[in-house]
């Protein structure tokens, strides 16, 4: 049996579902607690790339991550009026036989590990959270809202960007705070010919775009200051997202027409919380946005929690060593990569807020990232 063998994850998103599956996969003993009772999640797309392919493959989870998407061929960037201003082609060095970009609807990924888990067997019970943690030293004692209680070698918060874990690990920790941006998205279906995720640069310095998620749907998207984080009646979004996509030309302009219906417009305001290093104290790590919430300005977010997993499950197995040094282990591969993530994703949003001020383009920025983000994590 491996070392400090007894795990519990909480947390049955993106994070949490990874972490147990790589854990499970390495042989310890993990259990799952989800509070929702319906395990069910927005049906919106989200673009992810190389990292997260590599990442998922390493779960043993390549197949079923690109069957479930869209392979898109990369990243192409606009001015307001639709001519090209740059392209970044996706890079398989490190995915290969896979593709390196993917368009997915968060209910395909979601479908790919809660599939996963129930292959493997691993318990999840839902609609339970934690009652209380208390870290005894050789061990967390853990007592949970369905009234059982167990004892763990270590728990995993997995819980998101407001990680009810992180309060009791970290009391005086920030909490999500707004950037001053929100992002709207709407489904629309794939024209044939689109196999690149589109990004146009408005003049003002707000960003839209579209990308393919399926043979037959794409979302549009723009990312918009919104002073004083306003609350948008329902009724009021489509108008409210059409609006924001005037002054756009090319095919973004024609597809903006396409937005009437305002219950299918998926508005989010941006917010971030970022801990510093460690992001464990005990025996009690938090991973994914948990620790590391950023804006979506790259499309990391999936990767990093997943990277998270991947990392976590080979320091864990990898020796002997005692669990303090383990995680000690993981904070060296995960703390600087996630961090730069998600200072570069928070500067994006500044610089667009105010563009005098921007050192960089986005495109360059990104072309960066997505270089340095084939590094081996
Ligand atoms: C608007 C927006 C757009 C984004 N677009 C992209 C994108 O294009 N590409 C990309 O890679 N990333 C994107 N992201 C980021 C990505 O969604 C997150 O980084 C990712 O979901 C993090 O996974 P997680 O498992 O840490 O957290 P979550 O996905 O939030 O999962 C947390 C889970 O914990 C459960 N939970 C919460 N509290 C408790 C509790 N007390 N007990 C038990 N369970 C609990 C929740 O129900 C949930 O299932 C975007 C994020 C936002 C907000």
């Amino acid at each position: 049996m491996v070392k400090d063998n007894r795990i519990l994850v909480i947390g049955g998103g993106i994070g949490g579902l990874s972490a147990a599956i790589g854990l499970h996969q390495k042989g310890f003993d993990v259990d799952v607690v989800e509070l929702s009772t319906d395990w069910r999640v927005y049906h919106v797309g989200i673009i992810v790339q190389a990292n997260f392919v590599r990442a998922l493959a390493a779960l043993d989870l390549g197949d079923e991550a690109v069957a479930a998407g869209f392979p898109y061929k990369g990243w192409k960037f606009l001015d307001m009026a639709g001519e090209e201003i740059a392209e970044l082609p996706g890079d398989s060095t490190v995915t290969a036989p896979y593709p390196a970009d993917l368009g997915l609807t968060r209910p395909a990924l979601h479908k790919v590990l809660t599939g996963k888990v129930k292959a493997l067997g691993i318990p999840v019970r839902l609609g339970v959270t934690f009652e209380s943690i208390e870290d005894r030293g050789d061990g967390v004692d853990v007592r949970f809202t369905d009234g059982t209680s167990c004892r763990y070698d270590l728990v995993i918060g997995a819980d998101g960007a407001y990680s009810r874990t992180r309060n009791i690990v970290f009391p005086h920790a920030p909490r999500p705070s707004y950037t001053g941006q929100g992002v709207w998205r709407y489904n629309v279906p794939r024209p044939r010919d689109l196999e690149w995720f589109h990004l146009y640069m408005h003049d003002d310095g707000h960003t839209a775009g579209y990308c393919p998620l399926t043979q037959d749907t794409m979302y549009i998207m723009t990312v918009t200051e919104e002073p004083g984080n306003p609350h948008f009646p329902p009724e009021s979004l489509a108008d409210e997202m059409r609006k924001r996509l005037a002054g756009f030309g090319g095919l973004l302009g024609e597809l903006a027409k396409r937005i009437t219906e305002p219950e299918l417009v998926v508005y989010r305001p941006l917010e971030v919380c970022m801990l510093p290093s460690p992001w464990y104290k005990g025996r009690i790590l938090l991973i994914g946005d948990a620790a590391h919430s950023a804006t979506p300005h790259l499309g990391q977010g999936a990767a990093m929690a997943i990277e998270d997993s991947v990392a976590l499950a080979d320091e864990l197995s990898r020796d002997e060593a005692p669990l303090a040094d383990k995680l000690a282990r993981f904070m060296t591969r995960r703390f600087e990569r996630a961090n730069l993530v998600g200072q570069m994703s928070i500067k994006l949003g500044e610089w667009q807020m105010n563009p005098a001020s921007a050192e960089q383009s986005q495109a360059e920025v990104t072309a960066q990232m997505r270089a340095k983000l084939l590094e081996p994590i």
